[in-house]
């Protein structure tokens, strides 16, 4: 059998990442003669470290917190989902040079609307955060025709330039956690980094009604705090974040290997707990 071909996630750190793992069970699934690695790079280092992956042979990357940003200038061609989100998740080899596209907001959006049945026509979006991940999801989200779709920040100004940027593409405004009326939304997604110390953005509990659903973007083994104060406002569904890795993941395999996995069975693996 020829060498297998290489692939790998890059961050800093990186020792946490599920990724590996994820494609592992992809490779298996779909008969893909391919190896997937963990990479620490330290920021001074990205580009050399992306060249010296790329100059080897390397036929893709995944790229996770702090380099999504940083990479974009590295690739030869911008896909149309890296270049309305400002950052890239994916690096795929071509005969043109590095590609960087984005399958973050491909991978929410799966998960919501495929594996959790939300469907968010009409309905009102509440969207915590205003960094990469938020800009990533924004217009994937704004696709799905929400009657809106409400930014809010600890720093407004960052929330309210969002909005601005992505206005043409939907009933989006911006403003900073304060602000937030106390009115109840159909769906709250939290994409700031809170849940990652244990904190949880500054929003009021008013914001959660009967029918809200709750969806942290990070996933960890135990309820976030974001997840455990929903749950104590009473949400009507809350969620984390390890369906949309499982998606983004699939998304970016297809776009490595012309193969889509089934993400079912490994998102059972994944989610059940690790044997002891
Ligand atoms: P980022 O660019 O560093 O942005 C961080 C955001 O979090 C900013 O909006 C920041 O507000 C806000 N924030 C941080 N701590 C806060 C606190 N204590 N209270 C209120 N707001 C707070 O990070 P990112 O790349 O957007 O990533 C956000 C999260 O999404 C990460 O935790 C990441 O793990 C997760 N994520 C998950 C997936 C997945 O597949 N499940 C994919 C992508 C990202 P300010 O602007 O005011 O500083």
């Amino acid at each position: 059998m020829p060498a297998p071909d290489r692939y790998a996630v890059i961050g800093h750190p990186i020792a946490h990442s599920r990724s590996p793992q994820i494609h592992a069970l992809f490779a298996r699934q779909t008969a893909q003669n391919m190896s997937y690695g963990a990479i620490d790079i330290a920021p001074s280092n990205l580009a050399a470290r992306v060249h010296e992956f790329f100059t080897a042979g390397g036929r893709g990357l995944n790229v996770t917190v702090p380099h999504k940003q940083a990479v974009m200038p590295l690739a030869a061609r911008l896909g149309e989902r890296a270049r309305v989100a400002g950052a890239a998740n994916t690096l795929v080899a071509g005969a043109a040079g590095l590609l960087a596209d984005n399958t973050d907001g491909a991978g929410l959006v799966r998960d919501l609307s495929h594996n959790l049945g939300i469907a968010l026509r009409s309905r009102r979006v509440l969207l915590l955060g205003a960094g990469g991940a938020a800009r990533g999801v924004l217009a994937p989200l704004l696709e799905l025709q929400p009657r809106e779709l409400v930014i809010a920040n600890r720093s407004a100004e960052r929330a309210e330039a969002l909005a601005v940027a992505f206005a043409a593409r939907g009933p989006v405004r911006g403003l900073g956690l304060t602000q937030l009326d106390s009115v109840p939304f159909d769906l709250i997604v939290n994409a700031t980094a809170a849940s990652l110390r244990g904190e949880l953005p500054a929003v009021p509990a008013e914001v959660i009604g009967a029918e809200t659903i709750c969806y942290d973007l990070v996933y960890a083994d135990r309820d976030t705090r974001f997840v455990q104060w929903a749950r104590e406002h009473d949400a009507a569904q809350t969620h984390m974040g390890l369906g949309m890795l499982v998606e983004q993941a699939a998304e970016s395999f297809f776009l490595w290997r012309g193969v889509r996995p089934d993400t079912a069975p490994v998102l059972a693996a994944l989610a059940s707990p690790a044997p002891h």
